[in-house]
């Protein structure tokens, strides 16, 4: 973290600091927009946030922020101004902010049906962990039997899907990494799964034998769906992000799951230019039971390993909020990019939807336009 001025210069406002965050050299197009809302959110209407950035952008972005998001900005000082504009120092007021409140009702009667953009507070994301037994060239979440697993705790989930059900969850999604590498993943599933139903992701190639088979069927058919990644038809273009054999492993472990009674989805995920080389994708999953309904063809996003792919950002994707061990972030894709963290905290879980919230109504306050929706679901 830079150093910050030890002395204010003239010009600096005297009211009292609850809080202070450097920004560094981040914009209001990147991180952040998300960092402050999440400290806004901290302190007490009145109170009063003090911004140091070294980014120039922020003083002509800032206050149309803070008028949208019903914040006073008091002051701004630039902090070196007789050698070199910036750093500078904004002193921003906390006012009432009523978006949370307005929004958690909405979406408590609102439908979602696939390809529609959940409500926020709908639809939960939780990384169980980050390890796998493959390292897909597309990973957005950089996973790898070498990635280091940053397990979420089977209390941390449970205490996040109580939240969440409290709050009107619909569908928790367990994501990782490979879940089923977690050991404690049959309690975090099951245990979850009484609150809220659960979608769990998994690329189906561990989970045949031992513990892992024990753990896959003692859950919940009617709790408990299964999200499974297929890339192709055949296996070159599978095998060829995912890993030699890794189609053959796929298909068996789809149709055990199909075998022991499991709803199961199936995500695709290939870059445009490789759309022919998934071939029949759709008469390779109609023979498998695979219902038109749970059959999602996405795109790789430029994240985690990826080089190319759709760019994630909070104006090109609708808001998924997603727990990891250790913070919250905006998006399941964007798990590896620090400009979409959402807090440092997966729980509580209600900052963590009221900070997201808070960022969409001031999107839509600015008329914002051209997201898309991403779905992973
Ligand atoms: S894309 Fe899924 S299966 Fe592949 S490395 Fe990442 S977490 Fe593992």
């Amino acid at each position: 973290m830079p150093e910050l001025a030890a002395s204010p210069p003239p010009g600096a406002p005297t009211v009292p600091v609850a809080l202070e965050y450097d920004g560094g050299d981040m914009d209001c197009g990147s991180g952040l927009l998300l960092a402050i809302t999440s400290r806004m959110r901290r302190i007490d209407e009145g109170a009063v946030l003090l911004l140091h950035t070294r980014e120039r952008s922020v003083l002509a972005d800032l206050p149309a922020w803070a008028r949208l998001a019903g914040h006073d900005l008091i002051a701004v000082v630039d902090d070196a101004a007789d050698t070199a504009p910036g750093p500078w120092r904004l002193w921003i007021e906390r006012g009432r902010t009523v978006t949370g409140a307005l929004d958690r009702s909405v979406a408590a009667d609102v439908e979602y049906s696939s390809g529609a953009p959940a409500p926020v507070g709908t639809r939960l994301w939780l990384y169980s962990n980050f390890h796998c037994n493959l390292a897909c060239t597309y990973c957005c979440a950089a996973s790898s039997p070498r990635a280091e697993p940053r397990l979420m705790s089977v209390e941390t989930a449970v205490s996040a899907a109580e939240q969440f059900a409290q709050q009107g969850g619909r569908e928790l999604l367990v994501t990782g990494g490979e879940p089923f590498l977690h050991p404690d993943l049959g309690e975090l599933v099951a245990r979850t799964a009484e609150h809220v139903p659960v979608t769990l992701l998994t690329n189906a190639m561990v989970y045949a034998r031992g513990r892992r088979r024990e753990a896959l069927e003692s859950f919940d058919r009617d709790r408990v769906t299964l999200q499974i990644s297929l890339d192709s038809a055949g296996p070159e273009l599978h095998d060829r992000q995912r890993g030699a054999g890794s189609h053959r492993r796929a298909l068996e472990g789809i149709r055990l799951a199909r075998e022991l009674d499991f709803r199961v989805r199936v995500a695709t995920t290939y870059l445009p230019e490789d759309a022919l080389a998934a071939g029949d994708l759709h008469g390779t999953l109609a023979d498998l039971g695979i219902a038109e309904e749970d059959r999602l063809i996405r795109p790789v996003a430029a994240e985690g390993y990826a080089e190319d792919g759709v760019e994630i950002t909070l104006d090109t994707v609708e808001p998924e909020p997603t727990l990891t061990a250790d913070g919250a972030w905006w998006h399941p894709v964007g798990v590896t990019n620090r400009h979409l963290r959402v807090a440092d905290a997966p729980l509580p879980l209600a900052h963590v939807l009221d900070v997201v919230r808070d960022v969409v109504a001031v999107q839509a306050a600015a008329g914002s336009q051209g997201r898309s929706v991403f779905r992973c679901t």
